[in-house]
């Protein structure tokens, strides 16, 4: 008997230079490391069916479950600002679609599954470390409410993939609204096929911006979508200090879910310039030029788009700059509203911005610790003796001076002590996958087959704005020692 996924696919049934046809390349010794049992019980699928041993072949794509039809999407991409006309899926492939508890359709994807037509030079193969840094950050991001593809499982394959080293191989089960990209659309205007854009455009209206079937102007409604959804993602990444890494034209989700974990990670110290990822040598992708490669992206997602414009050139253009030019609006209003929330201001006055601008400033000269300096000004707005905010700032008299401003404008409000800490803390993580920690876990699996700390933290942050007294450990920043200065791809 093999596994039944209750799949109904979509994007199989589109013309057939979307993909290409192929299963995955089985593997010697899957082992199952973890379930997402909540996900697959939302996605329909029986957790218990897939803790078996033939459950963990069909999550490293040893067998395929009943009903797979499964491919690897081609698609195209800018990376740091260099065209590639082709990419593709080179080590991943497309087990189906389900429709999940809430109606929503997702995509299951299986990640490090072999190699593919788009394979290129690559062995299709993904190393567990990357695995895991994957399946951690992208669940630490869906427990901090950001939108995100998820993970449903990580295998262990029982082969090693070659990299500097032999290392581990990992398969890790990916889930997502869809994995359609910028580069998706990218893939077929640089071929110039208008009528595959086309209907890679309606698909793509029906399946995540239902509301504008039948609107006059879909595609430029289209374009619009994506161009709120994606300001609005970046708004969330920046109020959580989270640095994508790579955000090439084929990261960038057409969905506006955070998609493709690599080198990404959050910071501790607030640094506007943070860069971690060993090859963003030029700081391209630093943590607050992230909102303008989401606007160059959509860029090219716009140049994409201008066939379907209409005939007029020039015209098109014209509509496709009107659109583009709403992004640093729409940004803006959402990073605000998040900086107020995250400073706990329940009402918005003139003088906002600078009051928050100046905490940040303060907070990037004096080292303060991005995520625990909000937390902390969380407990001092719960009580006003409580000072333990100043203590992240290397001269705490600068967070007095602005403490004190501070005081002065949330008195003009009448919420109470109570009701402002509790508001706060409901936007300002004690937990995030601080580096360190997920690096220490991969260390213990890779090195020592130890999943035991992977499985914790991994607990911990599936709560991020609760206090775990038990865990509270794992709200540290890095000591001098511990910090890890730099990211790796995950190929
Ligand atoms: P990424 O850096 O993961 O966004 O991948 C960029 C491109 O390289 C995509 O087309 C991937 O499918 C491809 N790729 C990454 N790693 C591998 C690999 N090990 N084997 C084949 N293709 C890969
Ligand atoms: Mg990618």
């Amino acid at each position: 008997m093999t596994i039944h996924f209750p799949f109904q696919n979509s994007y199989s049934a589109l013309p057939d230079a979307f993909f290409a046809r192929v299963a995955p390349t089985p593997v010697a010794a899957p082992r199952l490391i973890k379930l997402n049992r909540p996900l697959a019980v939302q996605l329909g699928l029986d957790p218990d069916l897939l803790e078996t041993p033939e459950g963990a072949e069909i999550l490293a794509g040893k067998t395929l479950p009943a009903g797979a039809d499964p491919i690897a999407m081609a698609y195209a991409g800018h990376q740091f600002g260099q065209f590639v006309p082709q990419l593709g899926d080179g080590r991943a492939v497309l087990l189906g679609e389900v429709i999940d508890r809430n109606g929503v359709r997702r995509d299951i994807q299986l990640k490090g599954s072999g190699p593919t037509p788009f394979s290129r030079r690559g062995d299709g193969r993904a190393a567990l470390g990357p695995v895991l840094r994957e399946y951690i950050v992208s669940e630490a991001m869906f427990a901090l409410g950001i939108p995100t593809t998820r993970s449903l499982a990580a295998v262990v394959t029982g082969e090693h993939v070659i990299r500097e080293t032999a290392l581990p191989g990992a398969v890790l089960t990916r889930v997502a609204a869809s994995h359609i990209r910028v580069g998706t659309f990218q893939y077929f205007a640089v071929r110039r096929d208008t009528d595959a854009i086309r209907q890679l455009a309606d698909h793509v209206i029906a399946r995540h911006y239902p509301e504008l079937l039948g609107t006059e102007r879909p595609y430029h409604a289209l374009l619009a979508g994506v161009v709120a959804r994606q300001a609005e993602l970046v708004a969330r990444w920046l109020l959580v200090g989270f640095i994508h890494g790579v955000m090439n034209t084929d990261n960038s989700s057409i969905s506006g879910e955070t998609i493709d974990y690599g080198p990404c990670a959050f910071m501790d110290a607030y640094d506007p310039a943070q860069v971690f990822s060993s090859i963003d040598e030029t700081g391209r992708y630093a943590y607050a030029n992230q909102p303008r490669i989401a606007l160059w992206n959509l860029t090219r997602l716009a140049e994409c788009l201008l066939p379907l414009f209409g005939e007029e050139q020039d015209k098109a253009i014209e509509q496709a700059q009107e659109i583009l030019g709403a992004f640093p609006d729409i940004f803006s209003k959402a990073y605000q509203a998040g900086l107020r929330k995250k400073v706990g201001l329940f009402t918005e006055r003139d003088g906002d911005e600078a009051l928050i601008q100046d905490l940040l400033d303060a907070m990037a000269k004096n080292t303060a610790d991005f995520t625990l300096t909000f937390r902390k000004l969380g407990d001092a707005a719960g009580d006003p003796a409580a000072d333990d905010a100043r203590a992240e700032f290397m001269d705490p008299a600068a967070f007095d001076d602005w403490a004190k401003r501070w005081r002065e404008r949330i008195a003009a409000e009448p919420q109470t002590a109570a009701e402002r800490q509790t508001a706060m803390n409901a936007v300002n993580p004690v937990f995030i996958p601080r580096n360190h920690r997920v690096e220490a876990v991969i260390q213990a699996a890779v090195n020592n087959d130890d999943y035991a700390p992977f499985e914790e933290l991994v607990k911990v942050l599936a709560k991020p704005y609760e206090d775990q007294p038990d865990y509270a450990a794992y709200a540290d920043p890095p000591l001098p020692d511990q910090r890890v200065l730099q990211t790796f791809c995950g190929t």
